[in-house]
């Protein structure tokens, strides 16, 4: 009964010119003159794989409304079960099974697929590079998910922007960072080039995955971690193992969360249905950056009255060391590899373009937003 009342209500948006006992109906839609043809018997099952701990706040969370969003517009016919890191495979597997097609679909961030082509880290985030907003400007608008898409290709990848987080938070500390001097044999669990960038600082960059990330700075294996910003820095307790909390995210400014599909099996889906994941996920994308901003400031005040965290800004010269070794590591990357120097080179051409405009909009917006509250 319930694939016939589906059925009916598709008709009445369309004139359909034949329907069988099998539900196969063949739909001509009164706006666009195309056929349509829908089997509502078949329905396609999908394993979503992530590089977040299972049910995490937001990204979890995001991903569970983006399955049920799917099943609906889809009319159940398209199912996708979610499994968090360890769930099914290690965080650091996605890359490789769904690639491979041991699971269809993924979310994580591009930068820990660093190991497999370099140039995946410029669709996260660049430190001190382009924030959220100009990072969905330059991959939704600006041509940077085309060269995305050519990246992951040859993986039997589609990538598709998921989310972002919005500009980090820089990091929690077991001990005070005075100057540039408390880099040197600093351990600290930062991904992507910032992780490098600390290393030409003369600290240690580990790679830790968000579920083992408490464990190792509570016991000491790790001096700092960075992870995302208050929301999920107090969810995952960590002004428990370490009070100095620094700002700001000069890593990640604006990190793209990244989604991506097997290739073949994503095309191997009739076409609504491969429009019903990618607005899912498009959805799924201005929720997640909407969410962050709009708990950040609750839990940093929180975690600040109620769990004596202590909020430090970067001295300078800490900052300005970082930004030469970011520098030098990009310089390195593009040096030895020409994919990494093409997008490089197109993502320094809008960020160039944007933050002109950026000088007359949002940095003069927020000056005058001071004077006025000063
Ligand atoms: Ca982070």
């Amino acid at each position: 009964m319930n694939h016939r009342r589906r059925f009916l209500s598709l008709a009445a948006a369309t004139l359909c010119t034949s329907a069988t006992s099998t539900l196969l109906s063949s739909c001509q839609s009164t706006e666009t003159n195309k056929n349509i043809n829908i089997n509502f018997n078949k329905q396609y099952q999908w394993r979503m794989v992530t590089t977040w701990p299972p049910k995490f706040p937001v990204l979890g969370e995001g991903l569970e409304m983006m399955a049920k969003w799917i099943e609906t517009a889809s009319a159940g016919r398209m199912q996708i079960k979610i499994y968090g890191a360890g769930e099914l495979i290690p965080a650091l597997e996605c890359f490789d099974a769904v690639s491979q097609g041991a699971a269809q679909i993924a979310s994580g961030v591009s930068y820990y697929w660093a190991g497999k082509t370099a140039a995946a880290q410029f669709f996260a985030a660049i430190p001190f590079g382009m924030n959220a907003q100009q990072m969905n400007a330059w991959v939704i608008n600006g041509g940077g998910l085309q060269l995305w898409e050519e990246l992951y290709a040859p993986f039997n990848l589609v990538p598709i922007p998921g989310g972002n987080t919005g500009v980090q938070m820089g990091g929690w500390f077991r001990k005070e960072l005075n100057s540039a001097e408390d880099l040197k044999g600093l351990k600290m669990r930062i991904p992507g080039l910032g992780g490098k960038a600390l290393a030409k600082a003369g600290g240690t960059a580990v790679l830790t995955p968000g579920n083992e990330l408490y464990t190792n700075l509570e016991r000491g294996v790790i001096d700092a971690a960075e992870w995302i910003g208050p929301y999920h820095d107090y969810v995952m307790g960590f002004y428990n193992v370490a009070k100095y909390y620094y700002y700001p995210g000069w890593h990640e400014p604006g990190p793209i969360l990244e989604i991506f599909c097997n290739k073949k099996q994503l095309e191997a889906l009739p076409k609504d249905l491969q429009e019903i994941i990618r607005t899912a996920i498009y959805r799924l994308s201005i929720w997640t950056l909407g969410e962050f901003e709009a708990k950040n400031n609750l839990y940093l005040k929180k975690m600040i009255k109620e769990e004596g965290v202590q909020l430090r800004q970067y001295p300078n010269d800490v900052l300005e060391v970082l930004r030469k070794g970011t520098q030098e590591t990009i310089n390195e990357m593009v040096e030895k590899d020409s994919t990494s120097q093409k997008i490089y080179t197109a993502y320094q051409k809008f960020q160039k373009d944007i933050q002109e405009w950026s000088e007359v909009s949002e940095k003069v917006y927020y000056s005058a937003i001071q004077k006025k509250n000063t």
